[in-house]
Parts: C-alpha cells; sequence; structure tokens
C-alpha cells in the first residue's frame, strides 16, 4: 500500500516525517516519481497536475491537503467512484476565525483610517463603531463559518449566517435559500464569505449580490477567488457604495503585480494565508482515513460529488 503525495505548496518532507511517526513502514511516493502505480491506495493532493489520478488502478482514497475540495473537482479526468475526503483540522479552523476577527476589527475599529492618520503624524481619535453598525453575515455554516459566527457572537457582534440547509443556531439569525440571502445582505454591514467553490457559489459575490449590502459595507473573502467578481467590488468600491474589502483569495494567484486591489486605499490583499494546513495537526485524520477505507468504511468528512462540497 503506497501514499501518492502532489501538492503545488506542502512540504513533503514534513508530511513524511508526521505521518511516519503515526505509520512507520509507509511507502511515500512524491508526485511525478510514481513507481508501480498498482502499490498505489492513497492520492494525499493539493492542485494536482489534471489527470494525475487518472491511471491509478487501486487508488481507494483521494484526500485533500486542505479544508477545500474545488481543486479536486477541477480535474476532467477526476476518476469516479473514488471516495474524496477533505480535512476538517482544529488548527486551520482556528487560523480562520482568527483571520475572520482580524479583517472585521480591521473595518470595525477603522484601522485603515488610524494607520492613514498616524502616517501623516496626526492624533486622530476615532471612537469604536457601534455593533449596530457592524452587523455580521456569514457566507456559509459549515466547520469554519459556524466556527467565525459562533466567535464573533461571543465578542459582542450582532451575527447573521446563511447556508443550504436550515439551521437553528443560539445567537445566530439563520437563512436560507436566495431570499434569505437578500434578507441577509440587507441588513449586513461586515460580509465573510466561508462557503466552498461549487457550481451553486461560483461568482455568488457580484454586483446583484453585493448592491444589496447597505452603502459604506465591507466584504471579507477568505474562502475561494471565483466567489468575487473582482470588477464588480472595485466599481462598487469605487462609486462608495462599498467601504472596502479585507481579501485572502483571488480569481488568479498569486495576484498579478499590475492587479489594482494592490494600490487600493480601501483593499487588504493578504496571499492565500488565512488558513494554512499544518502536517503536524491534520496527520492523524489522513492516518485515520486510510484505516478506516482499509476496513472498507468511508473515510472522515467524506464529501458529496453531486454537491460539490
Ligand atoms: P463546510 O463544507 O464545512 O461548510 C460549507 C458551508 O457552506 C455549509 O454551511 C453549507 O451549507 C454552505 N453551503 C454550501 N453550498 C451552499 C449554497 N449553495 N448555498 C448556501 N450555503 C451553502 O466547509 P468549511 O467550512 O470546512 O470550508 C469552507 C471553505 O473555506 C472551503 O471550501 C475552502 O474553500 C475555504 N478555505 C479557505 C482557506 C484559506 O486559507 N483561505 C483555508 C481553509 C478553507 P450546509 O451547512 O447546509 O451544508
Amino acid at each position: 500500500m503506497a501514499i501518492l503525495f502532489i501538492s503545488d505548496s506542502d512540504s513533503p518532507a514534513e508530511w513524511l516525517k508526521e505521518l511516519q511517526e503515526l505509520s512507520p513502514n509507509i511507502d511515500f511516493r512524491v508526485w511525478p516519481n510514481l513507481g508501480n502505480t498498482d502499490d498505489i491506495e492513497t492520492a494525499l493532493v493539493w492542485k494536482a497536475p489534471p489527470g494525475a489520478l487518472a491511471n491509478l488502478p487501486n487508488l481507494s482514497l483521494i484526500q485533500s491537503l486542505g479544508a477545500g475540495i474545488d481543486h479536486i473537482f477541477s480535474d476532467p479526468q477526476l476518476p469516479t467512484g473514488v471516495p474524496i475526503a477533505r480535512l476538517v483540522d482544529k488548527e486551520l479552523t482556528r487560523q480562520m476565525v482568527e483571520y475572520s476577527v482580524l479583517a472585521v476589527l480591521n473595518r470595525h475599529r477603522r484601522a485603515e483610517t488610524l494607520r492613514e492618520a498616524a502616517s501623516e503624524h496626526r492624533w486622530h481619535v476615532v471612537p469604536s463603531t457601534p455593533l449596530e453598525q457592524s452587523r455580521i453575515g456569514v457566507l456559509g455554516l459549515g466547520e469554519i463559518g459556524l466556527s467565525i459566527a459562533q466567535t464573533l457572537a461571543s465578542l459582542g457582534f450582532i451575527v447573521q449566517g446563511w447556508s443550504r440547509s436550515p439551521k437553528t443556531i443560539t445567537k445566530i439569525k439563520c437563512y436560507q435559500g436566495l431570499g434569505g440571502l437578500e434578507t441577509m445582505l440587507s441588513a449586513t454591514d461586515i460580509l465573510i464569505c466561508a462557503l466552498p467553490l461549487t457550481r451553486a457559489t461560483n461568482a455568488i459575490l457580484s454586483t446583484n449580490t453585493l448592491s444589496l449590502l447597505p452603502r459604506n459595507s465591507y466584504v471579507v473573502n477568505l474562502a475561494r477567488g471565483e466567489h468575487l467578481v473582482e470588477e464588480d467590488l472595485l466599481t462598487l468600491i469605487n462609486k462608495g457604495h462599498l467601504a472596502g474589502a479585507f481579501l485572502d483569495v483571488f480569481e488568479k494567484e498569486p495576484l498579478p503585480q499590475n492587479h489594482p486591489f494592490w494600490d487600493h486605499p480601501n483593499i487588504t490583499v493578504t496571499p492565500h494565508l488565512a488558513g494554512l494546513t499544518i502536517a503536524a495537526s491534520a496527520a492523524d485524520q489522513v492516518v485515520e482515513n486510510i484505516r478506516l477505507v482499509g476496513t472498507g468504511k468511508p473515510p472522515l468528512h467524506q464529501v458529496d460529488p453531486r454537491q460539490g462540497y
């Protein structure tokens, strides 16, 4: 039984070390050095080249190295019928929550105004924004979105959330469906996108939806670049409808050198680092999934190809 590791950003040495601690005799192969493909039963992947998983006759588990699996479903030669699992990791979720708090407080405490005043050596007191003017709307109430919503609620923010299925969550007003989305957006001052990227959520943040936000609202995207129509956001900010944005993910990554977001005074750009997978935290889940699949059981956090998440 061999594991094939394919990633354009994670360290194979780090993963091998963590996996070996849990499973000393592991046969670990790093793309493109496949060896005998008959041995490969598990693929551990992040942005594998298209077709990389197509000719592995005994593949029985495709394990994402991250919470998202859009990078797997985008492969036109993805083998069918092989279970696909995503990572649900408390350290990853913690980082995503931390990033959201950073972005929300950046807007809520008007950090950009303070930085501008400080750069001009101006002693400019900006009081904290009333909580009623920093109403939060979280798109996606899954592992990450729910933790973000609950943490912000625990800080005293008025929090609402949107998901596909109906939910009842203490202190969080929950919405579903297009009508629910429109209602939530109209009462949101800081919108946080924590959705998976699927056919249904691609380009969900466009003029149609973003213009439903009240004037001076703020957008945080830490999910996927393709959720946001970047030109629409820019137009709404430049027209003064939106106050700004805090963005971790982009249509094209790395964000091109000449992209207008870089120098925009109301847009904060970070290089897709809101939540990074830490092998030491996530390796046990991978080992457990290999064990489960080996005994004929479904892996933890298996995704549904019909829903795309
Ligand atoms: P989950 O699958 O746990 O949660 C997804 C949530 O989105 C669920 O609440 C789901 O609704 C909701 N949802 C899905 N489709 C729709 C839809 N069409 N309409 C309304 N709601 C919908 O995912 P996670 O919380 O673990 O992760 C979310 C995303 O965060 C990942 O897919 C990934 O892309 C991104 N991410 C980004 C990182 C970064 O560094 N920037 C790091 C980690 C993740 P329901 O509850 O009804 O199923």
